[in-house]
């Protein structure tokens, strides 16, 4: 399919990448062979009674469509698209490809384009729009945002829970930071440094990764963001960071169909015109490698979705494939004071990568901190889910299991790869919450 072409479809309407056809999803939902394994893995199944689980979302809704006069459930609108039930199904049926798409239709044609939910749901996913602004004036932002009355209206007039504290804005963007170091150029400097040290031949084409960053740390965690940067450059890899748009997981979990699909045109674009050239991708987010490894192909057929999808990577991931980073981490130490024991939380989106056990495992080898899995429990919050007002309680009930585990260790530190499970392990423990990348940053780069 040409890029035009594939511009000017129904962005709600899928089609097949190699036929150019509608694609039919029935065949998936036919492989259903209703044992209900993905309800019983299904956590707002089990905290909310009228929750319907991902057995009836996915298959039996599609089922239903098949006679052409049903409408899409509403309850599609409940499900936190945390993609647990993808990993449970023993038939391979694409749930979450069925949840996006029938979310997608339902507030293309069944959701008042004047209602308060799509107005809300509209403006909590494209927060990468609103944080340039915001950003621009991080204190007056962070005051005005921690204000009774911001919240109080927040929840009046939009709909978005007061029971959150929002997350401040860095004074400083990670791209700013970026740029004020000298970008790219900079990056090769050190990277060649760090090669020569290490006895390897100072130039090499084969270590160049580009950074998919996210809104998240560039605009709220920029420490994240450049602890990445300066563990690859440590091993030798010449960071590039291109610009980018929202990978679309909020998106996608609000059925925003048109938004996600611009975003994912411009990442797509962008990160395979540097596939292109040798670079693989690396996202410190585990929803983000989530979306381009694997949304992207299951909803998109723009030239290069499949080239970016088979070469995008999760850094820690990343790093053990090619590095001897467990050897690397055995040989040094971070500050006890500072890491210690950590209360480690695997996202559901790093479980469906097969991520979710890799960075107990190599931290485990490291001195100075001892990281402890709480356990298989979804967090809750699921990026937006959790800020909307009537989804707030049963986020918080299905966090529970996850709150209680943090608080059996120890010490009040806690440690996950997403923005978004960060904020609800903070918000439910008032634990301080880190990255792996950071404790990589402090054993092996500063
Ligand atoms: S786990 Fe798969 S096969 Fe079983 S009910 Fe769910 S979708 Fe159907
Ligand atoms: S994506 Fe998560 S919340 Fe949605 S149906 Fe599947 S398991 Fe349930």
């Amino acid at each position: 399919m040409s890029e035009k072409e594939a511009e000017s479809r129904n962005p709600s309407e899928l089609q097949d990448v190699f036929s150019g056809e509608p694609m039919d999803l029935r065949p998936g939902s036919d492989d259903c062979y209703k044992c209900s394994t993905c309800d019983t893995e299904c956590p707002v199944a089990e905290v909310d009674d009228d929750f319907p689980g991902p057995k009836f979302q996915g298959p039996e809704q599609w089922r239903l469509k098949r006679k052409g006069d049903h409408d899409i459930d509403d309850s599609v609108m409940s499900c936190s698209n945390c993609m647990r039930c993808d990993n449970a199904c023993p038939s391979e049926v694409p749930l979450s490809q069925m949840h996006n798409t029938a979310r997608g239709k339902y507030v293309d044609e069944q959701m008042s384009k004047l209602s308060r939910e799509y107005i809300r749901n509209r403006i909590l996913s494209n927060y990468g729009r609103l944080a340039p602004l915001a950003s621009k004036f991080p204190r007056l932002t962070n005051f005005v945002m921690g204000l009774s009355v911001t919240k109080f209206v927040n929840e009046k007039v939009m709909g978005i829970t007061s029971q959150r504290e929002f997350p401040d804005f860095a004074t400083e963007t990670f791209t700013d930071w970026w740029e004020k170091r000298g970008g790219k150029a900079t990056s090769k400097e050190r990277a060649q440094e760090a090669r020569t040290k290490r006895g390897d031949a100072a130039e090499n084409d084969d270590k160049r990764v580009a950074y998919f960053h996210g809104d998240y740390s560039n605009y709220n965690t920029p420490e994240v963001a450049k602890a990445m940067v300066r563990v690859f450059e440590q091993f030798g890899y010449e960071v590039a960071v291109p610009d980018q748009r929202c990978s679309g997981t909020p998106m996608f979990a609000n059925g925003m169909m048109d938004d996600a699909r611009r975003a994912a045109k411009f990442n797509i674009e962008t990160f395979a015109a540097l596939v292109e050239q040798g670079y693989d991708v690396i996202c410190s987010c585990t929803s983000c490698s989530m979306a381009l490894r694997q949304e992207y192909p299951e909803l998109y057929s723009f030239d290069g979705t499949a080239k970016v999808a088979a070469n995008t990577f999760e850094a820690l991931e990343y790093l053990r494939v090619h590095e001897d980073l467990e050897g690397e981490l055995a040989d040094s130490s971070v500050p006890e004071s500072e890491f210690g024991e950590l209360a480690y939380h695997a996202p559901c989106h790093a479980k469906n990568q097969g991520l979710d056990g890799q960075a107990v495992e190599l931290l485990s080898a490291l001195d100075g901190t001892d990281p402890v899995d709480v356990g298989d429990s979804c967090s809750g919050i699921s990026g937006t889910y959790g800020w909307k007002s009537e989804k707030y309680d049963t986020s918080m009930k299905i966090g529970d299991e996850m709150f209680e585990h943090m608080e059996d260790v120890e010490s009040e530190t806690g440690m996950t790869e997403c923005p978004t499970c960060a904020m609800q392990m903070n918000h439910g423990t008032g634990y301080d919450i880190r990255h792996p990348l950071e404790v990589l940053d402090s054993a092996l780069v500063n």
